[in-house]
Formats: structure tokens, sequence, C-alpha cells
């Protein structure tokens, strides 16, 4: 492995000290006083010691959010949210480098891609604080006898608790706060337990923009407490999740208990279809890419990946190529295209997966193992994959593995590749490359999921709503009707006789 760092590897978070939690607009620590080690997944060193929240603190970060909530917060008018919403964007935007390299650190992701996102991740952040000033209700003519005025009124639901996964922690942050703020809600956000650095620092960033104590809490922990604790809470109002669909399943169940509303960005499985007539110098790289990103810690990763059997042997070979030749190693090193997987864990898992490929009978023709030599040993490593011989009933083709593992399934028709593709309890991404724009419109619109890309793979924008079908989940982030999911609706009817 070449390391070439061209990113400093010390931001001034990192000054030894115990990050601690954010409540109430105070730096506190966990009440038990219980703390974790956050490590660097590329080199196994320990990064920082973070506070261990539990229920006690989970506790009080909601009664913090409720107090700001019932209090000060909801005066506040549309404009001086905005204004807030933006006072952050313009920090992070500040601060972006930073906030790469906490990424970098913490989870892996390559700074060479991330650092070159700043307007995506600021522009979404925008995006909310436009739409704080867009929130309207609708008057409603009533066919009542008398008198009678009648409305709907848009209100903001509440507490939220948000509940983030690892693998790309600066976005998910800023997005579950931007909206929250937007609708006029107050948060307590639980980062992963992976990767809780940015969202801690997004915390002194909500401070320093001046949002009000309570509005943003953070609460670092364990999901099985912390988590668990903030899905249970009788006073958290709605729940917004990313995670695994196994998770989600598990806070669904927790949260029924006080019918919360919910919104859940669940795993996925999705196919990526590429027809015999695309052209394959784009569709090479994108469907390499479509899995490789992020090392493959992507929910809507396009791993299920459908060939034109006319030219299966010639794609394959060409997208295994292109995954051979990939650069694998530190993610701070500018010319990193893959990093490791975000922890120990998670290695083993995707690890048992490669096993599992080879049992059932699939060839890895690139990949297939941990990266061991030299430097790559201390971290969580493993090579790009692309197996071939896949059928449809594999595990490798049936369950997320969440690393760098493409299953490379020939198929012959329009109608046969469609119900395979269909045949999967998820639905949350998909591709269709060719240059027929008549086939794509017509794969797009039968495949069942909520996002599909033709001729692009993983392409986002705030304005374009993003979510899952089947046991994807449900609820969208971006576009629109995002901030409506943040927003009770209350019928007005006022009789003015
Ligand atoms: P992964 O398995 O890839 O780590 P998870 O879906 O388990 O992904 O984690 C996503 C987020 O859900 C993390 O913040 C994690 O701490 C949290 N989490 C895990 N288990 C629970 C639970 N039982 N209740 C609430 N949150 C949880």
């Amino acid at each position: 492995m070449t390391t070439n760092p061209m990113f400093n590897a010390n931001p001034a978070f990192l000054d030894g000290t115990v990050k601690k939690l954010f409540i109430d607009g105070c730096w506190v620590e966990a009440k038990a006083g219980g703390t974790f080690d956050t490590t660097n997944p590329a080199t196994g060193e320990i990064l920082a010691r973070v506070s261990e929240g539990g229920a006690q603190d989970i506790d009080l970060a909601v009664a913090a959010a409720r107090r700001a909530f019932e209090g000060p917060w909801r005066n506040f008018k549309p404009d001086q949210r905005q204004n807030l919403i933006l006072a952050l964007a313009e920090l992070v935007s500040k601060h972006y480098e930073e906030l790469c390299i906490l990424d970098t650190l913490d989870m892996g992701m390559p700074i060479g891609r991330s650092i070159q996102n700043r307007e995506r991740v600021v522009g979404s952040i925008r995006y909310y604080a436009a739409q704080a000033m867009s929130i309207h209700g609708e008057t409603i003519e009533n066919s009542l006898d008398g008198e009678f005025f009648t409305c709907a009124l848009k209100e903001p639901i509440g507490v939220v608790g948000a509940i983030i996964p690892w693998n790309s922690p600066l976005f998910a942050t800023v997005k579950k706060i931007s909206v929250a703020l937007a609708a006029g809600c107050t948060l307590v956000l639980k980062p992963a337990e992976e990767a809780p650095l940015t969202p801690l620092r997004i915390g002194e960033l909500c401070l320093e923009a001046g949002i009000p104590p309570g509005v943003v809490n953070i609460v670092s922990g364990f999901g099985e407490t912390a988590g668990a604790r903030l899905a249970a809470h009788p006073d958290v109002d709605k729940i917004a999740f990313t995670g695994s669909h196994f998770t989600g399943q598990k806070i669904i169940r927790a949260s029924a208990g006080s019918v919360k509303s919910l919104s859940m960005e669940l795993g996925g499985k999705s196919p990526n279809i590429i027809f015999a007539d695309a052209n394959l110098d784009k569709a090479v790289p994108g469907a390499a890419m479509a899995t490789f990103n992020n090392a493959g810690q992507i929910c809507c990763a396009g791993t299920r990946m459908f060939v034109e059997r006319s030219i299966y042997d010639e794609f394959v070979a060409r997208v295994a190529e292109f995954g051979s030749r990939m650069r694998v190693g530190n993610g701070l090193d500018i010319n990193t295209q893959m990093g490791p997987l975000v922890s120990a864990e998670q290695l083993a898992r995707v690890t048992e997966y490669l096993t599992i490929g080879a049992q059932e009978g699939a060839e890895a023709v690139t990949g297939g193992q941990r990266l061991t030599e030299g430097a790559y040993g201390k971290g969580n490593f493993v090579a790009p994959t692309v197996f071939r011989n896949v059928t449809d009933n594999m595990r490798i083709a049936r369950e997320e593995i969440f690393g760098p593992v493409i299953s490379a399934i020939p198929f012959d028709t329009i109608d046969d590749v469609v119900s395979r593709a269909n045949d999967t309890i998820f639905g949350l991404g998909g591709g269709v490359w060719t240059t027929d724009v008549g086939k794509a419109h017509k794969v797009a619109r039968r495949i069942r999921s909520g996002t599909v890309w033709v001729n692009a793979y993983n392409v986002m924008d705030p304005s374009v709503p993003f979510g899952g079908y089947k046991m994807s989940g449900y609820g969208r982030e971006g576009g629109i009707h995002h901030v409506d999911e943040y927003l009770q609706t209350k019928a007005l009817i006022l009789n003015t006789d």
C-alpha cells in the first residue's frame, strides 16, 4: 500500500480530551461515567475516547429537546429558522475539509471523493433552509350548516429522535438536523458508535451558529442502550432512522409503545442492469463504482449486476479489471479510490460472505479475500471483488453484504431480468444501462424501488426524493415532501356565526 497522506491526520478536534455529549447547549459527561474508544479503520489506531451516553443521558436530552420545543423555539419565525440553518451551512462550508478528515479518520471514506462534495453537502443544508420558508397548510371549502371556516394547519411534529449509521456521518448528520430545524422540530441525534466524531464536531458548529440550547442534542452511545432508549422514549414524537433493516425492525417494534411517527431508510440489494446496447465504456466504471464506492458501504449499492448474456463474459472481465486496478488504501491519501471497511465486525462479516460465495460455487474473478500485506494488515481492507457464475438463489445474490462485492448474473430478456431484479425483499436503488431510451423507460418503470438511475448510479440531489420500497423502508429524504414528514396536520373548524 502506498501512503501519500495529503491531509492533516491530526485535526484540532482530536486533542486527547474525552469527547462529551451535547445536551441542552452544554458539553457534559455521560451520567454513568462510561466512555468508549473510536478507532481508525485504516490503521487500527485509537482516535479518541468518547462519552458513552446511556438511557439516563437520552432522557436528559429528550427533556431538553421538549423544553426547547415548548419554550423559545416555538416562537422562532420561519425566517429566523432559515437564518440559523444558513449559518450552519456557512460553518459546515468553512470547516468542510476538517469534517471530511474526521469522516475519513473515523470510518475510512476516501477524502479524494468527499472533498469534492462540498457543494452537494452544503447545498443540501441550504435546500432545507429554503424549505423553512415554504411550509403552508390549506383552506378548505366545507358543506357544513351555518358559517364555518375550515383549514388545515401545518405544525412541527415535536421532538425527533434521529438515529444514523456510520457510512456517511457528515452528510447524514447535517441532513437530519437541517430538515428538523426547517420544520420547527427539536431533535436528539444518536450517531453510530463506529463513527461519532463528525456528528459531535457538528454539535460545536450548531452552538457557534447560534442554534438555541436544547434544539439540537447529540448523544453518542451504543445502539442497544442509547439507541433503544431513544426509539422507545414516550416523549419522542418521531424517529428518523437510517440503517440496516434488522435494526429498523427493532426500532419499529420499540416505537409501537407510544405510536411514534417513523421514517425508515433501510438497506438494499439493488439490481444494476446492463444491456448489450449500453455504452460499455461508461457502463464499466459506472457498474464498478455502483458497488465499490465507499467500499460498498452504501445502502443503495448496485450489488446485483445483471448483464445481458451476449456481453456477459466481456463485461464481467472488464469490471473485474477495473476493480483489480483500483487504488485501495488509507482514505487520507488523495489518490485512494477505496478505503477500509469501518470495523473489525464489518470485516468479519464481509470476509464471511466471500467464503460463502466461494462455497456456493461462485467464482471470484478478482478479489475474494482480505488484504493483509504490509500496512494493509493493520486495517480492515478487502479487495474489490467480482463474483461470476452467480445464481439468483445464492446468499451473495440475496443478502446485503455492505462491502465491495459484486455478484454478476447473466440474463436473456427484459421480462426475465425485470422479474429477477424484483425478486428481493428490498427496493432501494437500481440501475439500467442502455442506449435505447424506450427500453430504459420501460425497465425503469417496472423496477420496484425508490430510485432508478439510467446510465448513471448513486447520483443524488437534495431536490429529488430518496427512499425505499418494500423492506428498504418508508418515507423519503430530499424533495419537497421530506419536510412534511416532520409536520403534523391540524384541522381547524371555526364557527364564524
Ligand atoms: P450496522 O449493523 O451496519 O452497524 P445498524 O442499523 O445496526 O447498522 O446501525 C445504525 C444505527 O442504529 C446506529 O446508530 C446504531 O447504534 C443504531 N442501533 C443499533 N441497534 C439499535 C437498537 N436496538 N435500537 C436503536 N438503535 C439501534
